[in-house]
């Protein structure tokens, strides 16, 4: 039996790359200077703009997938007993978000999705709805989210190595992947054990 979850933005979806090309600021070498989850501190850009810019493409159709995740997805879809979505995303952005993981598993495929709140000090509360459907694994790019799951729950993270991640230390609990082909072989194996 395994419970899976993903995050989507930088999981499923290419999203950084989208806002930092919408930033003016596209290519490989400046995503690999982003060091930090924060892009405007990264890049020296306003807040306000980077914001503004994050808001205009969240509600982009789309935005271009991650390598691998149309291959593997809909193969990983078939080997869990549990498909979910979590995501920091807003209420209104629920169509867009089931549109865009539909077009990755297929129309007919049904998954359970769950838009996750802020906590008080910024990092999205991704926890206690991980706790509340007893997931055995998540993937996600964001460390202090990492983090929290494995400090609040028996849920396994596959950080998603990104540059934004890259210089955090190891964490019992937080198993560093590079793609989805990889992410499919780990569950192959959990799923044999
Ligand atoms: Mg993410």
């Amino acid at each position: 039996m395994i419970r899976f979850g993903t995050d989507m933005d930088d999981c499923l979806i290419d999203t950084s790359s989208q806002i930092l090309k919408v930033l003016g600021k596209p290519g490989k070498k400046i995503y690999n200077s982003i060091s930090r989850y924060e892009i405007s501190k990264c890049l020296n850009i306003p807040i306000e703009i980077v914001e503004k810019v994050i808001e205009y493409v969240l509600n982009l159709e789309n935005i271009p997938t991650i390598k691998d995740v149309e291959e593997y997805l809909p193969k990983i879809y078939t080997i869990v007993d549990y498909f979910s979505i979590i995501t920091l995303r807003k209420p209104s952005s629920r169509p867009l978000v089931v549109g865009s993981v539909q077009n990755l598993l297929g129309e007919t495929k049904s998954f359970h999705l769950f838009l996750s709140d802020r906590r008080a000090n910024g990092v999205p509360d991704k926890a206690s709805i991980i706790e509340k459907i007893k997931l055995d694994v998540f993937v996600e790019d964001r460390f202090a989210t990492s983090l929290d799951i494995v400090e609040k729950t028996n849920c396994k993270v596959f950080l998603f190595d990104k540059p934004w991640n890259r210089n955090r230390r190891k964490h019992h609990g937080i198993i560093r992947v590079f793609s989805w082909e990889e992410i499919y072989d780990k569950l192959l194996e959990m799923r044999e054990k």
